[in-house]
């Protein structure tokens, strides 16, 4: 486990054993229960170099570091993070020639981990390699730490001098995740707001989770905040059934759908744009809404196999169903 001290300052800790930030933070005993799996998204057989993604064709995603500012009690990549040994890590150079060998990939988000852990060299370094490849359009940074480390960012000029600077080369976007109102404190807030000023583009990814953000009320207030200091919420995800996550934090995706819909009834258009989304092996599959007191409709947002692209089928739910396995999916 991991937690920095600011994000401890969070816990409420008059009523610590409910307190959303707490159980993000601090491990639980619930976490021994096994059941599920470590890799839910079949990135190990999307990897084509060590530390290198390729799942979707535009897209290259890139493990930069293991490391983490908090280790989240929900991560989905819990069989990656926070090891000693760097063995899924990448080298930038081997990143980057293959990202040049493949003019189909137009962008590439580096993560981890937490891409924001790494050495201001070493951010440098990918910056200066990727943005020379003219086939990319953009470059993302997946890190959570504008909610668990705001500091790292505001607190270092020379971090944002390099981003400044490679943002007029190439457009930089910020992938955070905030996944309750609490997190949105004024650091968090600051570590936003600077990135901004450099004209990187700050988006959210939040994961829906039992005892945290499984309200409508709460979670509407989270994607209206966010909205209000221009991070547009970009996808909800579904929990994945990962080992130690899925038995604390999962969500039937039934009442998953009812929660996201109160939400949207707080928000306009902007506040809205995000999908609800499943990060399947196959893709990322939205959940679309009932087709009728039997049937649900779900949507490939983004698939791994062509065929696949923008397919719409049916699926009969249970009330407690949380995931949806390979061989349930009509057509796969
Ligand atoms: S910051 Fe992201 S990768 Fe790191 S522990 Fe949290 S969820 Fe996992």
């Amino acid at each position: 486990m991991r937690v920095t001290r600011y994000y401890l300052s969070l816990i409420d800790w008059e009523h610590y054993l409910t307190d959303p930030i707490f159980r993000m933070a601090i491990p639980s005993i619930r976490e021994t229960d096994l059941s599920g799996e470590l890799d839910t998204s079949g990135e190990h057989s999307n990897t084509k170099r060590q530390g290198l993604q390729h799942k979707y064709h535009q897209t290259a995603l890139v493990i930069t570091t293991q490391e983490c500012a908090m280790y989240c009690r929900h991560c989905f990549r819990r069989r990656i993070v926070g090891k000693e040994a760097a063995s899924e890590t990448a080298d930038p150079a081997e990143v980057a020639r293959y990202v040049a060998e493949h003019p189909e990939i137009n962008n590439v988000l580096l993560s981890g981990g937490d891409a924001f852990l790494m050495e201001d060299e070493e951010i440098e370094r990918y910056l200066q390699l990727l943005c020379g490849i003219e086939s990319l359009d953009f470059i993302r940074f997946g890190s959570r730490t504008p909610v668990t480390f705001p500091m790292r960012i505001y607190e270092d000029p020379e971090l944002l001098d390099i981003l400044g600077e490679y943002n007029l080369r190439k457009q930089l976007m910020v992938v955070t995740h905030f996944n309750h109102p609490h997190e949105i404190s004024g650091e968090a807030k600051k570590a936003v707001r600077v990135l901004r000023e450099r004209g990187i583009i700050v988006r959210n990814q939040a994961v829906l989770l039992k005892g945290i953000n499984d309200d409508g009320e709460i979670l509407g207030t989270l994607l209206r905040r966010l909205t209000a200091i221009g991070v547009l919420p970009y996808y909800i995800f579904q929990c994945r059934p990962v080992k130690g996550v899925k038995h604390q934090f999962q969500v039937p995706i039934l009442e998953g759908y009812a929660i996201v819909e109160k939400a949207k009834t707080m928000q306009n258009g902007q506040g809205k744009a995000f999908r609800y989304v499943m990060s399947h092996p196959t893709g990322k599959i939205e959940f679309l809404g009932p087709a009728s007191s039997e049937d649900f409709l779900m949507k490939y947002h983004q698939a791994k196999f062509d065929e696949d692209q923008g397919r719409i089928f049916r699926i009969h739910l249970s009330d407690d169903q949380c995931w949806i396995g390979a061989g349930e999916i009509p057509g796969r």
